[in-house]
């Protein structure tokens, strides 16, 4: 594309989004989301943490332990990765990107997913397939996209990693939020299933969620593909509860 051409698409996407902070309106560079004071604020997952889910402990650890989250279940997927704490400023981003149609966010969003690819677990890894988390249809109708999918893509690009949304959700669950970690699981089974045609022979797939809160969801599709033939299931998320 010529550069002029170029310039007055900049200057008119800066007209359409302009650089300011997405949390407290504050000027930033055109190709920042958050000011220096808001970005100060995320809070970044470090060890000590389970190298299963991700849970953070409080203070060192010397003796071998047993994380709360992972304890008395079974978990699916091979591990779950995030880089940030889904609270305060990351919390209102995933929110505001999710429920109030702020679709341009999936941008911030998207880089902390990649954020959590540098991480030891996942660090050189290769992967066959990116596959979104799915949405019943009702409810992608009732947010008009399914935010995995639009992640997904993003990370597709990045890492030049074909994604597909080989798993679809057949039963709308009432919401989790009221529920425990058991119950979740309960409520889960026979959530999800492979889209008809779809073979999982041996791939190695990376599972993209915005944020896990106990894993259930992320541990039920990983059971899922798992049954189906994949080799392996690491999952990434933008945050973690
Ligand atoms: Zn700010
Ligand atoms: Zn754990």
């Amino acid at each position: 594309m010529p550069l002029a051409e170029l310039s007055s698409l900049r200057a008119l996407a800066s007209l359409l989004y302009p650089p300011i902070c997405a949390v407290c309106s504050n000027d930033v560079e055109p190709t920042e989301y958050l000011c220096a004071g808001c970005e100060s604020k995320i809070t970044r997952i470090v060890p000590p943490f389970c190298a299963k889910c991700s849970e953070p402990f409080a203070g060192a650890i010397t003796n071998p332990f047993d994380c709360a989250n992972c304890a008395h279940r079974e978990i699916y997927f091979d591990a779950a990765v995030s880089a940030f704490r889904s609270r305060g400023i990351v919390r209102k981003i995933i929110l505001d990107f999710k429920y109030g149609r702020q679709v341009h966010l999936r941008h911030l969003v998207s880089s902390w997913l990649c954020a959590a690819l540098d991480d030891d677990r996942l660090h050189g890894r290769e992967f066959d397939l990116i596959v979104p988390v799915p949405l019943h249809p009702a409810r992608r109708r009732e947010r008009g996209f399914n935010q995995a999918a639009l992640l997904a893509e993003t990370l597709s690009k990045r890492m030049s990693i074909p994604s597909r949304p080989l798993l679809e959700r057949v039963r709308y669950t009432t919401t989790q939020t009221a529920f425990d970690r058991t119950e979740r699981m309960e409520n889960l089974r026979g959530a999800f299933r492979l889209r008809k045609n779809e073979k999982m022979q041996q791939l190695r797939v990376l599972l993209v969620d915005d944020v896990l809160t106990t894993g259930s969801t992320l541990s039920e599709c990983a059971r899922v593909l798992k049954k189906a033939g994949a080799a392996s299931i690491y999952a990434l998320t933008a945050a973690r509860a």
